[in-house]
C-alpha cells in the first residue's frame, strides 16, 4: 500500500481536527491512537463559541445536533457568598456542552465519512525525520510496525512525549479531576463555576441531564486525600455548590491528573506540526483548551494557503506556527496572570467581584478568553 501523505498522532480533538482539515485539502491521512476508542477524559467538556465555530468549519456540527446543549452564560460563585453571571455567547454564537467521548466519536465518524483512516490501539513510540520523510514507530498491541509519510502532526496531549516539550517534574501544582453525576439542580446547557480556597469546581450539564463535575485543585503530589474528599471539602466551603449537588448521585468513578504542565507560549518543535495541548497547555478555567485543539485543522488550512499540499512542509510549518502564535500567545499570557490571581487567597474574591461587576473589565476578560477570531 502507498504511504499516506500525513500521519497524525492522537485522536483527541486536535488530532482529529488536523486529520479532517488535511483530508479536505486532499491528503491521505492516518490517525494513530493508543486507546481502543475515545476514552473518558479529565476535562470540563465546555466548548467555547470559537470552538463551536471550528466544528462548523470542519463540517462536524450536524453530527452533534442531537447531543450538544447551547451554553449562553455562566454563573460564577465564590467563597463568602459572592455571585455573578457572565455572558458566553459571542456574535450570536453560543458555547456548547458535549460529553468528550461523544465529541470525539462524532469527529472520528466524520473523518471516516470523508475517507480518513484511524488506527486504534496504535501507540507511537518514536518518530524520526529522514530527509523529507518521517519514519514513525508504532506498537499495535504487541506488534511493532513502522510507517512513513512526508507530513507528521503530533497531537498527543498535555504530557506529550513526541513534541520534545520538556515537562519539569514538580511535586506541588494544579491537579484536575472529574466525575459524572445525575440529579444536579441545574438544567442542560447550564455552566456554573465555584471558586474556593484551593481552586475551583465547575458544573456543566449535558442534554441527557448528566452533569460533569470537574475541579482544579492546588496540592502536593504526595497528598493522599481522595478526589471525593476534595469535592466534599469544596462543598463545605461553598454553599452554592452544596445546594446544587445536594440532590445529586455520582454515576461513574472519579478521574484525576496532575500536576498540570501549564505553558506560557507555544512549544515549537523542529519539524513536526504540534496541535492542541502538545503545543501548549492553557488554564482550564479559560475554557479554551478544546477550542484551541479544534482550531488545529483550521490553522493548518490557513497555513497551507492556496498552494495546498504541493508546498514545502517546512515553509508550511513556519506559517502554521505563526498563525498559532498570533491567535493564542496573548491568551496564554493572560491565563498565567489570571491563574496567579485566582490562586491568591486575598486577590481571588476581590478580583472576581471587580471583573463581574464592571462591564468594561468583563468585556476585556471575555475578549481575551472567548473571543471568536478568524
Ligand atoms: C481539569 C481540566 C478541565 C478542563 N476543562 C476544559 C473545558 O471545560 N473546556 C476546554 O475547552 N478545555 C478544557 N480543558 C482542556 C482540554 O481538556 C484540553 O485542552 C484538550 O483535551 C486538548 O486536546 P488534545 O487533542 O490536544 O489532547 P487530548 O485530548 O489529550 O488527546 C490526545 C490523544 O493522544 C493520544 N496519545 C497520547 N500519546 C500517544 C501515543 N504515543 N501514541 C498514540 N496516541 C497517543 C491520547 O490517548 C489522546 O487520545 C480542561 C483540562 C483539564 C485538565
Amino acid at each position: 500500500m502507498a504511504p499516506p501523505d500525513a500521519l497524525i498522532v492522537g485522536a483527541g480533538p486536535a488530532g482529529l481536527s488536523a486529520a479532517i482539515a488535511l483530508r479536505a485539502a486532499g491528503a491521505d491521512v492516518i490517525v494513530l491512537e493508543q486507546h481502543p476508542s475515545p476514552p473518558p477524559r479529565v476535562c470540563g467538556a465546555f466548548i467555547n463559541p470559537e470552538g463551536a465555530a471550528h466544528l462548523e468549519t470542519l463540517g462536524v456540527m450536524p453530527r452533534l445536533s442531537d447531543a450538544a446543549a447551547p451554553v449562553t452564560d455562566a454563573t460564577l460563585t465564590w467563597a463568602g457568598g459572592g455571585r455573578g453571571r457572565v455572558p458566553i455567547a459571542r456574535s450570536a454564537r453560543a458555547g456548547l456542552a458535549v460529553p468528550r467521548p461523544v465529541l470525539e466519536r462524532a469527529m472520528a465518524e466524520h473523518l471516516a465519512a470523508v475517507g480518513g483512516r484511524i488506527r486504534w490501539n496504535a501507540r507511537v513510540t518514536g518518530a524520526e525525520r529522514r530527509g523529507c520523510i518521517w519514519a514513525v514507530e508504532v506498537m499495535s498491541g504487541t506488534v511493532p510496525d513502522r510507517l512513513v509519510a512526508p507530513w507528521l502532526v503530533v497531537a498527543d496531549g498535555r504530557f506529550s512525549s513526541l513534541s520534545g516539550r520538556r515537562v519539569s517534574k514538580t511535586r506541588a501544582g494544579w491537579f484536575g479531576w472529574n466525575a459524572s453525576f445525575t440529579g444536579v439542580d441545574q438544567p442542560p446547557g447550564a455552566l456554573s463555576l465555584h471558586f474556593g480556597r484551593h481552586g475551583y469546581v465547575g458544573l456543566l450539564t449535558f442534554l441527557d441531564g448528566t452533569t460533569n463535575v470537574c475541579g482544579l485543585t492546588r496540592r502536593d503530589a504526595a497528598a493522599t486525600a481522595s478526589w471525593e474528599a476534595v469535592l466534599a471539602e469544596a462543598i463545605d466551603e461553598l454553599p452554592a455548590l452544596s445546594s446544587l449537588l445536594r440532590p445529586a448521585t455520582r454515576v461513574d468513578a472519579f478521574r484525576g491528573v496532575g500536576p498540570l504542565p501549564f505553558s506560557r507560549r507555544m512549544w515549537t518543535a523542529d519539524g513536526p506540526l504540534l496541535g492542541g495541548d502538545a503545543a501548549a497547555v492553557g488554564d482550564p478555567y479559560m475554557g479554551e483548551g478544546i477550542s484551541r485543539a479544534l482550531g488545529t485543522g483550521p490553522a493548518l488550512t490557513a497555513a497551507l494557503g492556496r498552494g495546498g499540499l504541493e508546498g514545502s512542509p517546512l515553509a508550511m510549518s513556519d506559517r502554521y506556527n505563526a498563525v498559532w502564535r498570533h491567535r493564542y500567545h496573548p491568551r496564554l499570557r493572560f491565563g498565567t496572570v489570571a491563574r496567579w490571581m485566582l490562586g491568591h487567597p486575598r486577590l481571588s474574591p476581590s478580583a472576581l467581584t471587580q471583573v463581574v461587576s464592571h462591564p468594561f473589565l468583563l468585556r476585556l476578560v471575555l475578549s481575551l478568553t472567548h473571543a471568536t477570531r478568524s
